[in-house]
């Protein structure tokens, strides 16, 4: 079966509930409610309700609250660990440091920087001068967040963060595939002080998000593919809604002949396995170049037999789950359709017998941009390798994507790093390592091209949150009839049109009065 041909099979049992499986034994886990439009506007309603008076505090009280919110995520880090790797499947040591522990630091970042990132500021008029300009960041009011399964944890809630400071309650639509944490961290948020409405969780599939922004919300972050992005963008667009697309991505890696061949290897496998490569920032194509390519490939392959793939619950891996078993099938024609362009395959190359949804760490070679594998999402464990012949192939190759999220390079010269990192199309270029830069709160991470439009993280994306305003106050007592103000006569026009002269002349101060005289 073709790529496309899995893609477009339903993903979705028909009923009013979800049934919640754990991808790496396919175990029950329960089930949760679809929620329809009416639930979902009465969420939208208690979250506007409890906004009101969150909306007035300061910035300083909101943060000082949301501490607290943090306090009760490291707490319970263990459970929700063992949930996180229970229902994606993912290994625990990546539950902890990929997710945990970036909302954890998110929050801080975000309560540290919002005071004085959102505080009003008065800004100087060039022309103006009479004037007194304010610029002042208000809450928006129901920011609603539609969110992907491979990070349930970290992207929603850090999203949510930022809201909240900002003065707005939230609506987070999780995943269907991941939303017992979701209802795990309300259970935290309710148990942490602060104003329980301020919270709402709505489960169901893409209908219930679709339901939400007909809710009557202020703004929209959405994570997810490229896909659902375009209808969630043209639902926004209808409705003259903000919103933020955080779309999927392609990440290449360029492996300059002067690279660290060790890290670089080590990097690729991390990169392109962890989450079991369902990462939108995943090493997705690697383009080495030629006087490195067949060392580095030969030491990927070996770093990639040595790892430990199984179920995480109970036992240390290296690599877990697929979280979706239709991904697995998506995966495995990405790899077949490789094979039939003329890729080799070096190790792994299918999907793991028995209980649960593995796919084997996979590692092909000689691939091209004729093939799926080089140029689609691939959101499973391959890392596809192309030879290069030099810095300018890699780049060209490189930017040859409908996606731009995320880009690497790797070289030993920092100069060289540089400008390469200038010349790639991405929303992030990371030099000499891989997926740290989610884990920057105070760096802007989104996409170019189809990989969507605004950011999220950074100073700009938390006032962004915020509706902005501008204040304008008079500094010296205006005039009652202002010149500029009816009624309009030749002579007020003759005086303006001399204004606009001497304001716009480049000469000197004599020219200046030579426009006037
Ligand atoms: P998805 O697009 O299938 O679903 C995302 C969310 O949208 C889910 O909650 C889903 O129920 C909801 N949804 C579906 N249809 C909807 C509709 N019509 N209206 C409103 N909501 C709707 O994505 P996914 O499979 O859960 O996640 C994987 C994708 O997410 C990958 O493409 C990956 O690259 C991308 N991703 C991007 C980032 C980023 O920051 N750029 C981060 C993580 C994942």
């Amino acid at each position: 079966m073709t790529v496309a041909e899995v893609e477009t099979r339903a993903n979705r049992p028909s009923a009013d509930v979800i049934p919640c499986v754990a991808p790496a034994t396919g175990e029950s886990l329960g089930e949760v409610p679809v929620m329809g439009p009416s639930e979902v506007r009465l969420a939208v309603d208690r979250a506007r309700s409890a906004q009101r008076s969150w909306a007035v505090l300061s910035v300083e009280e909101r943060a000082e609250r949301l501490l607290r919110f943090r306090d009760r995520v490291v707490e319970r880090a263990d459970a929700l660990v063992e949930l996180l790797s229970r229902e994606t499947g993912k290994p625990r040591q990546e539950a902890l440091s990929h997710e945990v522990i970036v909302l954890a630091d998110a929050i801080g970042w975000v309560c540290k920087t919002a005071p004085r990132a959102l505080a009003p500021r008065e800004i100087e008029l060039h022309l103006m001068k009479h004037r007194r300009s304010v610029i002042e960041h208000v809450p928006r009011g129901v920011v609603a967040i539609l969110s992907p399964w491979n990070f349930p944890l970290s992207i929603p809630f850090g999203d949510a963060v930022v809201a909240w400071v900002t003065g707005s309650a939230v609506v987070i639509k999780p995943s269907e595939l991941a939303s017992l944490i979701a209802l795990e961290v309300k259970k935290l948020w309710d148990e942490s002080g602060l104003p329980e409405d301020l919270l709402q969780i709505v489960t169901g599939y893409g209908e219930t998000g679709a339901a939400l922004i007909d809710a009557g919300v202020n703004k929209v972050v959405f994570t997810g593919s490229v896909a659902t992005g375009r209808r969630v963008a043209a639902a926004c667009g209808e409705r003259l809604i903000p919103c933020v697309m955080e779309l999927g991505g392609k990440a290449p890696l360029i492996a300059c002949a002067d690279c660290d061949l060790e890290r670089t290897a080590r990097a690729i496998v991390a990169g392109g396995f962890a989450n079991s490569g369902q990462a939108c920032i995943s090493v997705e194509r690697v383009y080495a170049h030629k006087d490195v390519h067949d060392r580095l490939l030969e030491r990927v392959v070996a770093l990639t037999k040595e790892l430990r793939q199984g179920n995480p619950d109970g036992a240390v891996v290296d690599v877990g789950a697929i979280t979706l078993p239709r991904q697995a099938e998506i995966v495995a024609a990405h790899v077949e359709d490789a094979l039939a362009k003329g890729a080799k395959l070096q190790v792994g190359g299918k999907r793991k017998g028995g209980k649960g949804t593995f796919f084997e760490p996979t590692v092909l070679s000689e691939c091209t941009h004729e093939m799926s594998v080089m140029t689609q999402e691939i959101f499973g464990p391959i890392v596809p390798f192309m030879r290069v012949e030099s810095e300018e192939q890699a780049v060209a190759m490189a930017n040859d994507s409908h996606l731009g999220l995320n880009a690497y390079v790797f070289t030993s010269d920092r100069e060289r790093g540089r400008r390469l990192a200038g010349q790639v199309s991405a929303g992030s270029v990371v030099v000499n390592d891989v997926l740290t830069n989610f884990a920057c709160p105070e760096a802007p991470f989104g996409g170019v091209r189809q990989s969507g439009f605004g950011r999220v993280h950074g100073e700009d994306a938390l006032r962004d949150m915020a509706e902005v305003r501008h204040l304008s106050f008079d500094r010296i007592r205006p005039p009652s009839r202002d010149p500029l103000w009816y009624p309009y006569s030749d002579k007020a026009y003759d005086l303006v049109h001399k204004g606009m002269r001497v304001l716009f002349s480049r000469r000197g101060v004599l020219g200046k009065l030579k426009e006037i005289f």
